[in-house]
Formats: structure tokens, C-alpha cells, sequence
């Protein structure tokens, strides 16, 4: 074939992708009425969650995906008077992928039950209420009063969703037999750990720490305690311990504090 018709071709071909691509994009309306489940998990994330909202466009579609993979093998039970929503499943799902969203695609798949119950509940192994727990048999507890709440008051450090689900994401990394391990950067998590540390060393000489007293029980709680401030206070993490936001921030792939997310939102 001579060399000008090649060329024509490839161009041609260049159009063509380009065409299709803007084809796809324009035609939203078209996915939701081929996909009405997607449409309404949008709409649900429009209006209760603020992170999803301050993505642009492209960083939107890949997160409704990301959402409905979480969602492909969970398994929701509902404890107490609570029914399963689609707004409850969306939601929790969202919660996981903010989390993971820097992360190649992680499904946290050890976890395939979600339980939620109404709100806080006793635990009959340590007989103390609970607003949520990992458990490694693969199990994600929430009290969804708390997870709510958390969402509802988005800059005071406190949000059991995103706690929890940093349970599960150090699990999941440790767990082999289902395809999802060792996925997180082990020098970031080396960093992380590392800065954890000094943070603890400056809680027990009774300096001002960023993080609640529950976060020095362990590493594994240092973890969760320091994502709810991360997402949720990034300004005062960068301010007092700008080393520990610089390691969660490579760990993650993520810098809160330099997107502006909105203040507000009504789970
Ligand atoms: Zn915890």
C-alpha cells in the first residue's frame, strides 16, 4: 500500500477513536438508560459525597467504577430493625474507594461481608459497644448511625468508615490467598511506620500530639487514627506533623490538602 494512503488511513483510524471518544461522553444519557443502576449510584454520590463531588469528570467515571467493582462480591447484611439500602451499599463502597482511589484497584476482596447495624453495639468479646470492627475472617462492621455521622461532620478527624476500611487495606495486603497482596509500597509503609513511631515517642514525653490517645494502642490503630485526620484535617496534619502527612501521602498516592474538597456533606 503506498505510503500516503497509510498515512490517510491512520489518521482516519485517529478520528475515528477521537469521535467515539467524545460519542461516549456526550452521550451520559444514553449510558443511563442502558445502565439505570450506575444513574442512580451517580445521583446518590452527588448528593452525599463531598469527595466525589471535588473529582473532575474523568476522575468520576473511574471512581463509580471502582465503586461498583467494591460492590461485585460484598455481601450486606443488616443487623437490628436496619434495612440495606442502595444509598447505604454506595456509600460504604465509596468510602473504601476514597481510601484506595491512588492505589492501583484494590477491592479489599478478603472482606466479602458487610454488616452494618443501626448504631452502636456490644460486643460480647470484650463487652464493650463498638461503633465498628475488621474482623480477618472477612467480615467489615459498622455502626451506621457513627458512619454517618463521620461523613455529616467532615473536618473533625473522626470518621469510622474511613477507620475501619484502613483496617481492612492492612489486612488485605497481608492476606495471600485472594489476589490482592502486597500491593502497598513497602518503603512508603516502612516511612509510614517510622514516623509513627516519633509521633508516639512525642505523645509519651507528654508533647501536644495530632492524633487521639486511642490512636497509641498499636500500630494498626496509629494507622486508622492518622487516615481519618489525613482526609479529614490535612491543613493540621501538614502543620504539626508534616512528616507523617508526607508518608501517608506516598503511601496512598493521595494529597488531601492540596484538593479543595467541599466542606459540606449530607450522607
Ligand atoms: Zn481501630
Amino acid at each position: 500500500m503506498p505510503l500516503v494512503y497509510t498515512i490517510v488511513l491512520l489518521i482516519l483510524i485517529v478520528l475515528a477513536i477521537c469521535a467515539g471518544r467524545e460519542l461516549w461522553r456526550g452521550a451520559g444519557w444514553l449510558r443511563n438508560r442502558l445502565f439505570p443502576g450506575n444513574a442512580h449510584r451517580r445521583k446518590l454520590l452527588e448528593k452525599s459525597f463531598a469527595y466525589y463531588c471535588a473529582l473532575s469528570p474523568a476522575e468520576r467515571r473511574r471512581f463509580e467504577r471502582r465503586v461498583a467493582d467494591f460492590l461485585a462480591d460484598k455481601e450486606f447484611t443488616a443487623r437490628g430493625d436496619l434495612t440495606i439500602t442502595e444509598e447505604m451499599k454506595t456509600l460504604v463502597a465509596a468510602c473504601a474507594v476514597q481510601l484506595t482511589f491512588g492505589l492501583p484497584p484494590v477491592r479489599l476482596r478478603h472482606f466479602r461481608q458487610i454488616i452494618l447495624y443501626p448504631e452502636a453495639y456490644f460486643s460480647t468479646v470484650d463487652r464493650r459497644y463498638h461503633l465498628g470492627e475488621v474482623n480477618a475472617a472477612g467480615a467489615i462492621v459498622l455502626s451506621w448511625k457513627h458512619f454517618v455521622e463521620g461523613y455529616r461532620v467532615p473536618n473533625d478527624a473522626r470518621n469510622v468508615g474511613l477507620h475501619e476500611m484502613a483496617h481492612a487495606l492492612l489486612l488485605e495486603n497481608r492476606t495471600r490467598d485472594d489476589g490482592e497482596y502486597d500491593f502497598l509500597d513497602q518503603r512508603s509503609l516502612d516511612h509510614f511506620l517510622e514516623c509513627a513511631e516519633a509521633e508516639h515517642a512525642r505523645s509519651q514525653r507528654g508533647e501536644p500530639a495530632l492524633l487521639r490517645a486511642y490512636a497509641h494502642t498499636n500500630p494498626a490503630e496509629f494507622f486508622s487514627a492518622a487516615v481519618e485526620v489525613f482526609f479529614e484535617n490535612p491543613a493540621a496534619m501538614t502543620r504539626e506533623a508534616p512528616q507523617l502527612y508526607g508518608a501517608l501521602k506516598d503511601l496512598l498516592h493521595q494529597d488531601p490538602a492540596r484538593r479543595a474538597v467541599p466542606g459540606t456533606s449530607g450522607v
